[in-house]
């Protein structure tokens, strides 16, 4: 389906928890989330409704990110389920890879087609004060299970982070011809007010230009990423510039958070319940989403926070 801008919208991203086994410092609060009543959260069953709401209005790729995907105890059930939709062509699941090892080829029967792991250091000091809970070795254990489960077109995706893991763009990058994976740079996003950085926290994407200058760029292009490569590598470098080079006149997607609000656009918070409604009346509000979708959000930048009214975690990136 279309929107009012002419775009066509063929992506879901649903939030199926926004709990989570790790904190990451730019995402959510050291003390976790409140947890919200079980009553207030999607079920199952209204998870896969909406994505065969979703599929009926032309909707082909769906991504399943959280809170952490995989904290979830039916997470193979929705992944099977949701695959099984008629209409979705792709699955594809965000994750901070340091449960994955036990799911990976459960997860790749159930039809997840594509995994998109986060790392953003290499050093397990890094990794432990970042994510506050986390153990680097669980997360690169993560990654080699993807690979031997046989997922390609494995997407690794690091936070630039200024004075954290600037100084890491090379060894992130290497990466790429250590894996048959593409390591993609993201903008650190102002999103809450308990994100722990100062101004010099947000680096540009440009930064891995100039650290790399040996990167050559590809011909083809990746939604939102520009694409790169260092010479011989097996897996190609994107930087995805979501706060300096905002990409609204391409945005294809809508948000559907674990307590069931449509997010017509990631930045801002206008919301849309869905939450104990049929197919009928979901897919009628999921049109009314699209149609919501604002042209552009307002800018962002270290003082501009986002206006999406809740961290990353609730959302799902
Ligand atoms: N827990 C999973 C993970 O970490 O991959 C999925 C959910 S997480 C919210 C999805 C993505 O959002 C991760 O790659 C994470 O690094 C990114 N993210 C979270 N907060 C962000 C922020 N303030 N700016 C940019 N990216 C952010
Ligand atoms: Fe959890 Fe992912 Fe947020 Fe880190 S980025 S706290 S792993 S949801």
């Amino acid at each position: 389906m279309r929107d009012t801008y002419g775009r066509e919208i063929s992506y879901l991203r649903l939030s199926v928890t926004d709990l989570c086994n790790l904190r990451c410092r730019y995402c959510m609060p050291e003390d976790g989330v409140c947890k919200k009543n079980h009553e207030e959260m999607l079920t199952e069953d209204e998870m896969i409704l909406a994505v065969r709401a979703a599929a009926s209005l032309g909707i082909h790729k769906l991504r399943l990110t959280g809170g952490e995907p995989l904290v979830k105890k039916n997470i193979l059930s929705i992944c099977e389920r949701a695959a099984a939709v008629a209409g979705i062509r792709e699955v594809c699941l965000t994750t901070n890879g340091t449960l994955l090892a036990p799911l990976a080829e459960d997860l790749r029967r159930a039809g997840v087609d594509r995994l998109n792991i986060s790392l953003d250091t290499l050093n397990p000091g890094k990794y432990a004060h970042i994510t506050r809970t986390g153990a680097l070795p669980q997360a690169l254990r993560g990654i080699e299970s993807a690979l031997e489960a046989g997922f390609e077109r494995l997407k690794l995706n690091a936070v630039l982070i200024g004075g954290f893991n600037d100084d890491e763009i090379p060894a992130l990058a290497e990466l790429t011809r250590r894996y048959p994976a593409d390591v993609r740079f993201i903008e650190l996003m102002p999103m809450t007010e308990h994100e722990a950085f100062g101004r010099g926290a947000y680096v540009p994407a440009s930064a891995v230009l100039s650290a790399l200058p040996e990167l050559l760029p590809e011909a083809r292009s990746d939604g939102v990423a520009r694409l790169y490569r260092l010479p011989g590598a097996k897996g190609s470098v994107g930087l995805i510039s979501a706060v300096s080079s905002h990409f609204c006149t391409a945005c294809n997607r809508i948000r559907l958070t674990a307590d069931g609000k449509l997010k017509p656009c990631l930045h801002s918070d206008r919301e849309i319940s869905i939450k104990g409604l049929g197919l009928d009346e979901m897919r009628r509000e999921m049109e009314r989403a699209i149609l919501d979708k604002p042209a552009c959000h307002a800018p962002l930048s270290a003082t501009r926070r986002s206006g999406a009214g809740r961290g990353m975690n609730r959302i799902g990136g």
